[in-house]
């Protein structure tokens, strides 16, 4: 059993810098052979993996 002890909030984290604090960014949509892209739609922020706040300030 192990026992996980939430770390104690010292700073308030800051928004992501990728993702503006959303959590979401906008990722070109391609199609198959062509690799045309036909536009974008929202992608998951891979910087905070979704959550908004910037992981480095932690
Ligand atoms: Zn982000």
């Amino acid at each position: 059993m192990t026992a996980r002890k939430a770390a104690p909030r010292k700073h308030r984290p800051a928004d992501c810098p990728v993702c503006k604090g959303t959590g979401e960014i906008p990722v070109p949509v391609r199609l198959g052979r062509a690799r045309r892209v036909v536009g974008t739609q929202n992608g998951f922020c891979l910087n905070c993996l979704g959550s908004g706040l910037n992981p480095d300030t932690d």
